[in-house]
């Protein structure tokens, strides 16, 4: 379905942004606002018109010549529903066409229920979210549609290797029953719109890198939380590799890991050191009551030293592991996200292995940070990416 491109295009974004401002109501005032070819303005509104999401509403005031025809965002066109799945809760969002969630809520689950129950469970969550919105946007008349209103499309994050082109996960670990189950298909089959399914850490990678200010070409994401997972995107396309493995950082050998056995039957993975459940079982092997990440995080909060330094070892292995990655590709970002990302000392250990590990050129004008977006950057992500889908039609 959607291809290697994965990000709502830009033109489209902008020109969208643009009319929903009110300002801006002709496809001249558009190109002149970005800067464009009046062609490309116009194929681009053109395709915009043929989906619904703009409407000509009559003509302008002449500034000489023929008439502009008004151009304005059709707001009641519709939207998508998103959901973001991690091993136990998802956050589920209904979006607009902008890309805005319009209502975001955490459904609590388990993954390891595998894909029958957990899809439906997620399908029942998103299906009363569009009730209540499309209730809300149609005031108190009762919707003659008792369905799903403008639905365009859905999109789901999953926490393992996505093979985007079959719309299923390949060999996910801690997942039992998702190896290759038709999880897009399903979605396809319960809604009836288009759906693209994404990696968790891919969709936050791309929600960061086109939330970073200034703008930027390249960047590397690692959600460090209960597991560590990796993104990257060039030229602002999200690289997934020959067979969508690309950015899989959690099983690299770190020599602070020390031989332990790792989930993926080696040893000495980054996994068994810097990821958060990882975290728990060391934390709670020096002899503190910990059971999630979230408790570690808490701990290191309060300033807890043996949390601090569990935290701190786990930033510098994984800036260790990074520092080859950000030297061969060069990026303009390093962004942290997960939950230890709002750890300081974490943030910090990562930074300082960057800088000790990297040629100075790499590093001179590399952002380093948490990630600019927070709690919904998945959901934001596979917005971006079933928008691209939808909105794009001459790509389908
Ligand atoms: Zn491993």
């Amino acid at each position: 379905m959607a291809g290697g491109d994965n990000t709502i295009d830009p033109v489209h974004a902008s020109i969208m942004t643009l009319l929903a401002t009110g300002q801006i109501t002709s496809r001249s005032d558009i190109a002149r606002e970005l800067g464009l070819a009046p062609s490309t303005v116009s194929l681009r509104v053109n395709e915009l018109i043929e989906t619904g999401i703009i409407v000509e509403a009559g003509t302008g005031r002449s500034t000489g010549g023929r008439r502009p025809r008004v151009l304005e965002l059709n707001r009641t066109a519709g939207h998508v529903l998103v959901a973001d799945l991690g091993g136990k809760h998802a956050r589920v969002a209904l979006v607009d066409l902008l890309g805005q969630p319009r209502q975001v809520e955490e459904v609590e689950l388990d993954i390891t229920e595998g894909p029958p129950a957990v899809l439906d469970r997620l399908a029942t969550a998103l299906t009363a979210m569009a009730k209540t919105g499309d209730s809300r946007t149609r005031g108190p008349e009762p919707s003659s549609d008792p369905g799903l209103g403008d639905l365009r499309g859905t999109a789901l994050t999953l926490p393992g290797p996505v093979d985007v082109d079959h719309g299923w996960v390949d060999s996910p670990s801690r997942m039992p029953g998702w190896h290759r189950f038709p999880v897009r298909d399903w979605l396809v089959e319960r809604f009836g719109v288009p759906c693209v399914i994404e990696n968790d850490a891919n969709a936050m990678a791309l929600a960061a890198h086109h939330a970073h200010q200034p703008s930027i070409r390249h960047s590397i994401f690692a959600k460090a939380g209960t597991a560590i997972g990796c993104g990257l995107v060039i030229d602002g396309v999200i690289h997934r590799g020959s067979t969508g493995a690309a950015g899989d950082l959690t099983h690299v050998r770190v020599a602070a890991a020390d031989h332990r056995a790792c989930s993926c039957g080696n040893a000495g993975c980054l996994e068994t050191i810097a990821s958060g459940s990882a975290l728990v079982q060391h934390v709670r092997a020096d002899g503190m009551d910990v059971h999630t990440t979230t408790d570690v995080v808490a701990a290191a909060r309060d300033a807890d030293p043996i949390a601090t330094t569990r935290i701190r070892s786990a930033g510098r292995a994984l800036g260790e592991t990074l520092s080859p990655v950000v030297n061969f590709v060069n990026p303009d970002a390093v962004f942290l996200g997960g939950v230890l990302s709002v750890v300081e000392p974490f943030v910090a250990a990562v930074r300082s292995q960057l800088y000790e590990g990297c040629h100075p050129l790499v590093t001179r004008d590399l952002y380093i940070g948490q990630s600019p977006v927070g709690i919904d950057a998945g959901v934001l992500g596979a917005s971006r990416a079933i928008l691209d889908h939808v909105l794009t039609p001459a790509l389908n």
